[in-house]
């Protein structure tokens, strides 16, 4: 299986690259993100839980997020392989997505960690904003609190995957083709080596 786990600050693209890597590579994208708002589009008892984190841009609890990626491993037993996009956030969400894998014989293949800088995080986040009607996207100091819950509490996941060998640095500036290619440059790399 290939099991990749594309991470970034908020902003970063993570959502467009992986709607194009699982066309290419035919995986199974998991969001966490586009999980929560789906949750609170129903008005389900988890949606309006997590809303009261997501309007303030804070992280919703760990549990919550690994009983849903939990759910969804479980609906896709017979895939080729997962995107994770938004998750995990944070050491807790590694640890325990790696114990999730473990029992279904599997493991991550690699994080792919797009590089991108705080103005154009922003820049994109706000033109995002007025195409989505998403309202963390809308209002500055929203997307400021996301960029610091990001820079306390989840880039500390990097190191998680250092340790491991799996972490892979890419550039996360220019066209989005430019960086679709070299993510599956960083991909194929990893393939070759199976
Ligand atoms: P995203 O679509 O990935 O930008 O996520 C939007 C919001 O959903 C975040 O600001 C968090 O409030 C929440 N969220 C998404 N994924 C996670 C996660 N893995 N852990 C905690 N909160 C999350």
């Amino acid at each position: 299986m290939l099991n990749i786990v594309l991470f970034g600050p908020p902003g970063a693209g993570k959502g467009t690259q992986a709607a194009k890597l699982i066309e290419k590579y035919n995986l199974v994208h998991l969001s966490t993100g586009d999980i929560l708002r789906g949750e609170l589009a129903a008005k389900s008892t988890l949606g309006l839980e997590a809303k009261k984190y997501m309007d303030k841009g804070e992280l919703v609890p760990d549990d919550v997020v690994i009983g849903m990626i939990e759910v969804k491993l479980d609906q896709n037993a017979s895939a080729n392989g997962f995107i994770f996009d938004g998750f995990p956030r944070t050491k807790a969400q590694a640890g325990a997505l790696d114990k999730l894998l473990e029992k279904k014989k599997t493991a991550i293949s690699i994080m792919a960690a797009l590089e991108v800088e705080k103005q154009e995080l922003i820049n994109r986040l706000m033109g995002r904003g007025k195409v989505s009607g998403r309202a963390d996207d809308q209002d500055i100091s929203i997307i400021e609190n996301r960029i610091a819950v990001y820079n306390r509490e989840t880039a500390p996941v990097i190191d998680y995957y250092s340790v491991l060998k799996k972490f892979r640095p890419v550039n996360g500036m220019g066209s989005i083709e430019e960086i679709f290619g070299r993510l599956c440059i960083t991909i194929d790399q990893e393939n070759k080596k199976k």
